[in-house]
């Protein structure tokens, strides 16, 4: 039996990796889906002393003690991820320790060789663009991204509700999220360069063909699918 198959998806904020992890999953079919993001926001949500740690953090825009993240998705891991399933991972690892302890991971579950590590690429100009443009339903309140065809859309394709800007998305906030990036999740990158082990995609395109893209890659690197 072949190994299951995993992802890691590495990109700024606003290159569709929530949306690529969706279409992955539904393609592939058992595949555990993890998120940093969503893993700092549950454990903010638990009345405990970390919890009330992350909490401020997260509101007040700091960042977290070097090891945790890598703690919360290996406890992830370890507590959910099924012989034979694959894994997701949107936007992590985010720090070079945090790329070279998961590899050491990934390495031990002899998981390794079937991970594909992605960067969908796409420039500051076109990530703060998108997150700045993309806009939200009124009546839904469906999130239409800033993105291919998308950027023309008048009224919600789902309901046909006015469209608005998002009140979030304030540009001093998107950019802190971009420099961050460009600080340390650059590192990430470069290691997995070196490694030879970077898959980069063009995430300009639609949706649709950054998808193919990513499909067209995965084949190249495995016989099995
Ligand atoms: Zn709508």
């Amino acid at each position: 039996m072949h190994k299951p198959i995993n992802f890691v998806l590495i990109g700024r904020a606003g290159c569709g990796k929530g949306t690529q992890a969706k279409l992955l999953g539904e393609h592939f079919g058992n595949l555990y889906y993890i998120s940093s993001g969503s893993l700092f926001r549950k454990l903010a949500g638990q009345d405990t002393e970390m919890g009330h740690h992350i909490k401020e953090l997260i509101e007040g825009g700091g960042l977290p003690f070097d090891d945790i993240a890598t703690t919360l998705w290996m406890h992830e891991i370890a507590f959910n991820v099924k012989e034979g399933q694959g894994i997701i991972m949107d936007g992590m690892p985010r720090r070079l320790q945090e790329a070279k302890d998961l590899d050491d991971f990934l390495d031990y579950l002899d998981r390794k060789k079937s991970t594909m590590v992605i960067l969908l690429n796409i420039s500051r100009k076109e990530a703060f663009d998108r997150l700045t443009k993309r806009r939200i339903c009124k009546n839904c309140g469906q999130i239409i991204p800033w993105v291919g065809d998308y950027k023309s859309l008048q009224a919600c394709d789902k309901c046909g509700g006015d469209l608005e800007e998002r009140a979030d998305d304030i540009p001093q906030a998107i950019n802190n999220r971009l420099d961050y990036f460009d600080k340390d999740v650059s590192k990430v990158i470069k290691y997995f360069k070196k490694k030879k082990r970077l898959i980069k995609i063009n995430g300009e395109q639609a949706i649709e063909k950054v998808f193919q893209d990513i499909l067209d890659e995965v084949r190249k690197k495995n016989d099995n699918y």
